[in-house]
């Protein structure tokens, strides 16, 4: 049961706070609805960092919430949500869940126990038993300034503990994202995971296949494009949850005797990382020819044993290699299309007569391509001092090109 924490106990204050998420909360309050900040919001600044989005919850109905915000639209059919706009930030308002099990109208199960529609409304109460983490279930309302959670949520705060709400098992197969979710909270905040929580993932991980694709997309960029993707991506490992993701390169990564292509993703990460640690701009297309590039390899070099010519092999371990990662994570033409490009670069980087070299270093793909070469030779790849030569080419002045090009 849900305790009330006073104004004085906690670090949550409107300063805190985005304006625009008070107004959608007073809006509500006076409109006679009983309205809360809730998730990660309240949970992060708890914990003195600054909230990434603000979340409401309400016992509002979506078309209650909509009629009060012209500036609002309801999304989503699994779940119906009011998005309310501000110009660029975007405020989330979901009315309390009910029950679970109890299998209203507007809720359904598959037979593996998969929520697959859930408008059910319920309390406060039953709206915190709904959510995922006992750090996640955490209310604030600006009616007095408290916060209502549960005792555990404050000590789990306490201690950095991640834990599910309920039976994980049940929680799981309701939800299997939810395995990611309690993954990528740990490494984001550097929590440890609650051992009930944490015990059954490896043997759920499968569940993972049954997700809608696109919405698999979205969650890996969470997971993996963060500031803590190496850690996050060991942590998957860890709990075989690699292996629903990316079956095809998890199975190149255990066959392969010549490469340590482990070695390769985590330099990839550790890239990844540092980029986005220092605000710079990271592309979901590098990362993903990266994470597939194992799979493409391997296919490419079969189809080269079989007596297929170089280029026709590669192309084939590409387009088959995508065409099944898609049904299970829907990567957008958008992020695909540049990673055959890189993928593809890989093989044209060998080549480096004058002419061509000077072609390739103004192909909009060549960074991109470039660096993942140097990425194959950190982590190994023996290719002949490519990416060196490709250093030397780029940092020469443009008249002595030509010469490197033709020495070579
Ligand atoms: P962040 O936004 O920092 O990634 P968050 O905890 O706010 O973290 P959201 O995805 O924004 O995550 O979700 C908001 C809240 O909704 C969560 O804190 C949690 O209470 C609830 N929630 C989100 N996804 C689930 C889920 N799959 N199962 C149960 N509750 C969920
Ligand atoms: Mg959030």
């Amino acid at each position: 049961l849900l305790v009330d924490i006073s104004r004085d106990d906690h670090k949550v204050s409107r300063r805190n706070v985005s304006h625009n998420a008070l107004k959608v909360l007073y809006r509500l309050q006076n409109s006679g609805y009983e309205a809360y900040l809730v998730g990660g919001c309240v949970r992060d600044i708890q914990l003195g960092l600054s909230p990434k989005d603000f979340d409401v919850a309400t016992n509002a109905t979506p078309e209650d919430v909509r009629k009060l915000f012209t500036n609002s639209r309801i999304i989503g059919r699994r779940f119906r949500i009011v998005h309310v706009n501000f110009g660029r930030e975007v405020i989330e308002v979901t009315t309390f869940r009910g029950q679970a099990d109890k299998g209203g109208s507007d809720q359904k199960q598959t037979s593996e126990g998969m929520l697959v529609r859930d408008n059910v409304y319920g309390s406060l109460e039953d709206d915190a038993q709904r959510r995922d983490f006992t750090i996640n279930a955490m209310y604030y309302t600006a009616k007095d300034f408290s916060i209502k959670a549960y005792p555990q949520s404050m000590r789990d705060l306490a201690e950095r503990k991640i834990r599910i709400i309920g039976d994980a098992e049940t929680r799981y197969r309701e939800d299997p994202v939810r395995m990611l979710r309690a993954i990528r909270f740990a490494a984001k905040l550097g929590f440890s995971i609650e051992e009930k929580t944490r015990q059954p993932i490896a043997k759920q991980a499968n569940l993972l296949a049954n997700i809608a694709p696109a919405r698999l997309f979205d969650e890996v960029i969470k997971l993996l494009m963060n500031g803590q993707g190496l850690k996050t991506w060991q942590a998957m490992q860890q709990h075989k949850l690699d292996q629903p993701l990316f079956p095809l390169s998890c199975q190149a990564i255990k066959q392969s005797k010549t490469l340590d292509y482990d070695a390769f993703i985590a330099q990839a990460l550790v890239n990844t990382d540092a980029r986005v640690n220092a605000g710079k701009p990271v592309t979901p297309a590098f990362l993903y020819a990266a994470l597939l590039w194992p799979a493409v390899r391997e296919q490419a070099l079969t189809n080269i044993k079989m007596g297929s010519p170089e280029m026709p092999a590669w192309h084939k371990a590409m387009g088959s290699v995508l065409s099944a990662q898609v049904k299970v994570i829907a990567i957008p033409k958008r992020f695909s299309l540049p990673m055959k490009e890189i993928w593809e670069l890989q093989l044209r980087l060998t080549k480096r007569s004058p002419k061509r070299a000077e072609q390739l270093l103004g192909h909009p793909r060549f960074r991109a391509a470039y660096d993942f070469l140097v990425l194959r030779e950190q982590a190994g790849e023996a290719l002949n001092g490519l990416g060196q030569w490709w250093t030397d080419y780029q940092n020469a002045h443009p008249e002595q090109r030509a010469k490197i090009a033709a020495n070579s």
